[in-house]
């Protein structure tokens, strides 16, 4: 588990004893936060900062901190401003500024001004916001009292948001193959993803691959194939002695080689194109259905931008029910009844998003050019989820969101031999897809029933990513207007 730490503002004007008093208070804050347990991170708490050295060497600490995820400040009295400027000037870390105060009532028949001095957060916070807010700092802003359940969600989801740029920072993504030919939304520009992600995107050659998979034992691929057997119900010609057990074997030995090849190059994400297989007997599917099980990202076609996000919401939905995949919007369904979207791929799915165990099958892809490929074949678990899915206008990336509900096929689909999912889009079909198209959004997305948006809002504003995000209440007018203040902002900001 990462750490959060609790950094306390004060200052010396009140006295040694007040300065216990709010070092007490300021621990049973992060003791309130800590029994709320949604928050997934340890909360470390910091001694008292009460001077413009001590918070400039917390923040530098906190910064270099190889654990520390990201920096909880409150002011819990009067902390004069200024002290804090070279602090947050250093601070390279995601911060959260909490609003609170120790004591949830008024004592309103005791109360004296020395309690007035002691609880004084409304006024050390709000200096302490115009100060963050003129040197342009990006923080979230959450206020309430420590015990209140909406101050512990929306720690939380900051606290997943801030995982999940740790995570993209130290990723490094294996891509074999290029952008599918003529393809545009998944190009982009890697540099900017560094510089707003720290995500290192590098190509691999794809002849490392097939020696990797060339060179799987025959051991490792016996385990590989009794995890399929444990895990999925595996179609009897790819079982011992089927007719077909020799296809699920070398789709074992991809798994093999390509996790093998992932792991020593220390990559926590890939991305494959089918059109570049070079000496790949198949496509691999169950191999990357795995894989993004385990928790890497993953993007078909060479889309690096959908591997790079998968990844970042795999971390982020650590612990949580449900599941997050790569997935692309592929078929319609306007009626009857309430409009739907078919979305699948060729074979690449995540299972975590399963409703029940999957199948193991083999059938024939009538694209690729290769032998037929083994998958994992199941319907996705309905409930609320949403789809996302990151572009490059050039001048900056763009994360385009949909608040969607998952729902069961309207019908069996017996003839469909891949992963697939259904579901409707917020507000409406209509509403929702001319407002995705209005601002761009790819084809290919990742789709997830654990991340919240507020968790992906707060990710976006932590890599100073444009956030387009389509729900519930969206309207035609509104994001034209969102998209007009939005191009205006980015262009007048530069970088
Ligand atoms: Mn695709």
């Amino acid at each position: 588990m990462s750490d959060i730490w609790f950094l306390t503002g004060s200052q010396l004007l009140y006295g040694e004893q007040t300065l216990r008093q709010v070092a007490e208070q300021s621990k049973q804050v992060v003791a309130m936060l800590e029994e709320g347990a949604t928050i997934p991170a340890r909360i470390v708490w910091q001694p008292v900062l009460t001077d413009s050295d001590a918070i400039r060497r917390a923040c530098l600490a906190a910064t270099a901190d190889e654990d520390c995820i990201g920096v909880i400040t409150w002011m819990h009295t009067f902390s004069p401003a200024k002290a804090w400027i070279a602090g947050l000037q250093a601070l390279g870390k995601p911060l959260l500024h909490l609003h609170t105060q120790a004591n949830r009532s008024l004592p309103w028949h005791s109360i004296d001004m020395d309690f007035m001095n002691l609880n004084q957060a409304a006024h050390g916070d709000r200096e302490f916001a115009y100060l963050a807010t003129r040197i342009g700092l990006r923080r979230a802003t959450v206020a309430g009292h420590a015990t209140d359940g909406r101050v512990h969600r929306r720690i939380a989801d900051w606290a997943r948001a801030a995982a999940g740029w740790q995570a993209a920072h130290r990723l490094r993504m294996a891509r074999f193959g290029d952008i599918m030919r003529g393809v545009a939304d998944t190009e982009g520009d890697k540099v900017e993803a560094q510089l707003r992600l720290g995500a290192s995107i590098d190509a691999v050659p794809l002849a490392e691959l097939v020696a990797a998979v060339d060179a799987a034992s025959g051991t490792a691929i016996d385990g590989a194939v009794a995890e399929y057997e444990k895990d999925y119900e595996v179609a009897p010609a790819l079982r011992a002695g089927g007719l077909r057990h020799e296809s699920l074997r070398y789709a074992a030995a991809i798994e093999v080689g390509l996790r093998r090849l992932l792991e020593a190059g220390g990559y926590t994400a890939f991305t494959t194109n089918f059109e570049d297989l070079a000496g790949l007997r198949q496509l691999p599917g169950i191999a990357v259905q795995r894989l993004m099980s385990d928790g890497y990202g993953f993007g078909a076609e060479g889309d690096w931008k959908s591997a790079l996000l998968l990844r970042v919401l795999k971390v982020m939905a650590d612990g949580l029910p449900g599941g997050t995949s790569f997935m692309e919007d592929y078929t319609y369904h306007f009626g009857p009844g309430e409009p739907k979207i078919l979305g699948a791929h060729m074979l690449e799915i995540c299972p975590s998003i399963a409703d029940g165990t999957p199948r193991c099958e083999i059938h024939p892809l009538t694209i690729g050019n290769r032998e037929d490929p083994v998958r994992l074949v199941f319907d996705a678990a309905p409930g609320p989820g949403l789809v996302a899915g990151m572009v490059d206008m050039g001048d900056r990336l763009r994360l385009v969101a949909n608040t969607v509900e998952l729902v069961p096929p309207d019908e069996p689909l017996p003839r469909l031999p891949v992963a697939r999912a259904v579901w409707q889009p917020a507000p409406d079909f209509a509403t929702a897809t001319e407002a995705w198209l209005s601002a761009g959004g790819p084809h290919h997305t990742v789709l997830s029933t654990a991340v919240g948006a507020d968790s992906l809002a707060d990710l976006a504003q932590l890599a100073d990513i444009e956030l387009v995000h389509i729900d519930a209440t969206t309207t035609a007018a509104g994001i034209a207007q969102a998209l007009r203040w939005n191009a205006a902002h980015y262009r007048m900001r530069g970088h």
